[in-house]
């Protein structure tokens, strides 16, 4: 763990939030996040990693004698946050094992999720979520890409951008309109392999941090019948309900980097002395260090709040996800620019832990949805309450 600032990880302080099983996930995922392994730039061997140390079980339910459908949303949290304050890479390939194969678990007949979930559990296969297309982000509703009926098969055609670990996932959710005159109500869901006739890579995108990601695009592209996800027209419900779980836990990755970001600030302002005294010795670091710390813990209730209220059984969690990762990676951002500062010159170094999270933590606040469209969700919730009142 060269190089590395003291970790402040615990789950010690937040006890009511979680049950037996988790105290021993949250040990393992600590562990991982302090080892030299985590820092692989290979998210083969990343998700080799987190399949050996068992971490992936967290994110692609299995049980004894089958797979379970859910997940439990605090575990899948506990690893990102440790994962978050590691690295952003590490975080990716670990979410995306859940995000590209939560919608078979939620909607997959028992043949799918055989023939797909265990390569995924395993480490062997990525799995991705493609439901962006360059003229539909916040707006998914509107995609552009139709599925239509061949035989007892299925044809794509259109295009996916933004979509995490393109041209190196073994599988692909991909969301297609099968009816457009239904609106929403013809989004429909299917498996899709790039040895598929017609499905294309069409090339990486360069992101401003450590992300696999790229653009795919489906010519003429042909599926066999067995590879429709859910019934047609089910795909706007699968993809919310995918994304339902896994919103909270965009947060958790951002806790993990602002606490990363945290320790890297205590460790350099006991260190660095300037006027013949520690940095911390000045009140001004001092009020930096306490507003950062009250961010985070605000911002930590606000993320497991969310998760455990999904775990109890809670039939949607919008308001309390969307709270959740709104807050938390906003938070994270001015909590990682702090640490940044009290690095002085040191934070825009190249290299350095700051300046790396300072890039990591910004795609947080846009993918997964927005600030904006988070804003939103809570908002028309608020109203229509109140409207019921
Ligand atoms: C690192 C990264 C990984 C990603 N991985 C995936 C993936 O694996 N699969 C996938 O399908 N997608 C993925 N995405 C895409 C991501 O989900 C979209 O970028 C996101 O939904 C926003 O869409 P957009 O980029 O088209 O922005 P736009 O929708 O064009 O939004 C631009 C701006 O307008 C604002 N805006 C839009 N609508 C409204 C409104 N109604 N009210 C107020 N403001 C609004 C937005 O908040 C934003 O600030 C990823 C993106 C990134 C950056």
């Amino acid at each position: 763990m060269s190089g590395r600032a003291r970790c402040g990880l615990s789950t010690d302080d937040l006890t009511f939030f979680f049950d037996a099983m988790h105290a021993p996930l949250a040990a393992t995922a600590r562990d991982v996040a302090l080892s030299d392994a985590v820092d692989s730039h290979d998210p083969f061997a990343l998700a080799k990693l987190f399949a050996e140390k068992g971490l992936l079980r967290a994110c692609v339910p299995a049980s004894e004698g089958g797979l379970a459908k859910g997940v439990d949303v605090r575990a899948v949290c506990l690893v990102r946050e440790s994962l978050g304050w590691a690295g952003g890479l590490a975080d990716t390939v670990f979410a995306m094992q859940g995000l590209g194969s939560y919608p078979i678990v939620l909607a997959g007949t028992d043949a799918q999720r055989s023939e797909y979930l265990p390569a995924v559990l395993d480490g062997s296969s990525l799995a991705a979520f493609a439901i962006t297309e360059e003229e539909a982000g916040s707006d998914v509703a509107s995609m552009a890409t139709r599925a239509r009926r061949d035989g007892d098969g299925w044809v794509l055609d259109g295009a996916k951008t933004f979509i995490s670990n393109a041209g190196i996932a073994g599988h692909y959710v991909v969301f297609a309109n099968a009816d457009p005159s239904q609106g929403r109500r013809g989004i429909t869901a299917f498996i899709v392999r790039p040895s598929d006739p017609g499905f294309v890579f069409a090339g990486e995108i360069p992101m401003m941090a450590e992300h696999p990601i790229g653009t795919i695009r489906f010519e003429g592209c042909r599926l066999p019948g067995d590879r429709l996800l859910g019934a047609v027209g089910d795909g706007f419900k699968i993809a919310m309900g995918t994304l339902d779980v896994f919103r909270s836990t965009v947060g958790a990755a951002a806790l993990g980097m602002a606490r990363r970001a945290l320790d890297e600030a205590l460790d350099r302002v006991t260190s660095r002395r300037q006027f013949g005294k520690a940095l911390a010795e000045f009140q001004s670091t001092q009020a930096y260090l306490a507003e950062m710390a009250t961010e985070l813990d605000a911002a930590r209730l606000l993320v497991y709040r969310a998760a455990w209220a999904k775990d109890g059984g809670a039939p949607r969690v919008s308001l309390e996800a969307a709270m959740g990762k709104m807050y938390a990676t906003e938070a994270a951002q001015r909590i990682i620019d702090r640490a940044l500062q009290l690095h002085g010159g040191t934070g825009v170094v190249r290299g350095n832990a700051v300046e790396r999270l300072y890039r990591e933590v910004r795609a947080l606040r846009i993918y997964e949805g927005t600030t904006e469209i988070q804003r939103l969700v809570i908002a028309t919730q608020l109203l229509a309450e109140h409207a019921k009142k």
